[in-house]
């Protein structure tokens, strides 16, 4: 029983919810282009079916739908409930199932969306329309958005929506991703909740040498010259920066794991002896590349541009460098620690970006999504996390609502799926009971938060 509901409800609306989700996996919205016109329908006739009300606003042909239960204003300002339609690109020859045939086999609901993050989507629309069933009115407004474009930046989505209606999205909180997973570590099983992003700094690298002809090669190439830098930051790792996310990150798994990963867990974060662990100690090479980036900015080196002819050497050739924020960071700290790496006589310059943001974990909301964990799967442990990349978070913080990432699911320890391997993978896949267990425990959350 999860309040007001009976067993009977929540068997027929897991059955329902799941029906739902089938159904949005099978309306493709692949981004680029996107082509969310029809999902978003799909929502809209959702929540018609419920009788709640929605509105349409769209960005050209990319649709943003938004939906609001009004509160008697009791207890707080609005609560967001956000999911992206959108989603990335398959490479179909190595799915096996159908990535748009909502096929169930051994348990799992395969799609592409079906846990990034169609799922939440479904489950965000079923919590308004649960809530109008009963005939209940929250004491918060409690607002839905399912928004397009999350997978290409943004754009046409939550920033469209914060830039252009801030009015339609404005919250005190927002529920989105990246988090609610559960993920077993050891003997150990944890819940990551996004309260952290990385801000993005694109840079344009550019080296400048001497133009001349290909058959008389000299020592001012700035092909070379890029090719010394890109190399130099491909080798390095950048300074540490603690966030207060991280020390809490470790510290959790450091009171959580056994001997010897809580030893080493300990040392991580140390200046001097940080680097030693995440490139001679930890054997998990994936996992020091996660930790890293959890605490240094990051550059990717992700684009060349150089030369005009293959027998003539350019006189400049550039880079475009992915480059990854610690919150608190700004674009100058960045490019300051790229020229340490590099030395000087290149050209750096910024062509896009935002900064990182960092939510408390002394917060109501945030108190409450670890309760919610722990009352629907005793035992485990709720664990604050940044998330490298970005998400519709960073624009709906920016509208002024702190966000959570939490959509719960939960996997059966003994699968062993590894929930990262599935966002943006092949055979992206959602265990279906861990689906409707999510369903509930969302449930339980948005009601003691908005209706309690
Ligand atoms: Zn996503």
């Amino acid at each position: 029983m999860t309040a007001p509901f009976s067993e009977k409800d929540w068997s027929a609306w897991g059955d329902e919810a799941v029906a739902d989700l089938q159904a949005l996996l099978r309306i493709p919205t692949v981004n680029p282009p996107g082509d969310e016109g029809p999902a978003a329908d799909w929502v809209q006739a959702r929540l018609a079916a419920d009788g709640i009300e929605s509105e349409r606003l769209d960005d050209g042909d990319r649709p943003n739908v938004v939906a609001r239960l009004p509160g008697d204003g009791s207890g707080g300002g609005p609560l967001l409930l956000a999911g992206h339609l959108d989603v990335v690109p398959v490479e179909r020859a190595h799915w096996s199932e159908d990535p748009f045939g909502g096929v169930i086999r051994d348990g799992y609901l395969y799609g592409r969306g079906a846990i990034d993050m169609k799922n939440m989507v479904v489950m965000s629309m079923a919590m308004l329309r649960f809530a109008r069933r009963a005939g209940l009115v929250p004491r918060r407004d409690l607002l839905f958005a399912a928004v397009a474009d999350e997978e290409e930046g943004c754009t046409h989505g939550s920033r469209f929506l914060v830039e252009r209606f801030p009015d339609k999205v404005e919250a005190e909180y927002m529920i989105g991703e990246v988090g609610g997973f559960s993920q077993d570590i050891g003997d150990q099983r944890y819940y990551p909740i996004q309260v952290a992003e990385k801000g993005m700094c694109r840079v344009r690298l550019t080296a400048h040498g001497d133009p001349g002809h290909g058959s008389i090669p000299h020592q001012h190439n700035a092909i070379v010259r890029l090719g010394q830098a890109l190399l130099l930051l491909g080798q390095c790792r950048l300074p540490l920066h603690m966030t207060d996310t991280v020390a809490e990150t470790l510290r959790i798994m450091r009171e959580t794991q056994g001997a010897p990963t809580r030893q080493v867990l300990a040392l991580l974060g140390r200046r001097g002896v940080t680097d030693i662990v995440l490139d001679r100690v930890l054997p998990d090479r994936q996992l020091a590349n996660v930790f890293s980036a959890w605490m240094t900015n990051t550059v990717s080196p992700t684009m060349l541009d150089a030369g005009i002819k293959a027998n003539a050497i350019p006189s400049s050739a550039s880079a475009i460098l992915d480059g990854r924020l610690i919150p608190g960071q700004t674009f100058d700290d960045l490019l300051r620690e790229i020229r340490a790496v590099i030395g000087d006589g290149y050209s750096l310059e910024v062509i896009l970006g935002f900064p990182g943001r960092e939510y408390p974990v002394d917060d109501p909301l945030y108190r409450a999504i670890c309760e919610n964990i722990q009352r629907h799967d005793p035992g485990a442990f709720p664990l604050p996390v940044i998330t490298p990349g970005f998400t519709d978070g960073q624009f709906f913080g920016r509208g002024g609502a702190r966000c959570y990432g939490y959509s719960p699911v939960r996997f059966p320890k003994e699968d062993g799926v590894v929930f990262s391997r599935l966002f943006h993978g092949h055979d992206e896949r959602i265990h279906v009971d861990g689906f409707r267990w999510g369903l509930r425990a969302l449930w339980d959350l948005v009601y003691r938060f908005a209706f309690q």
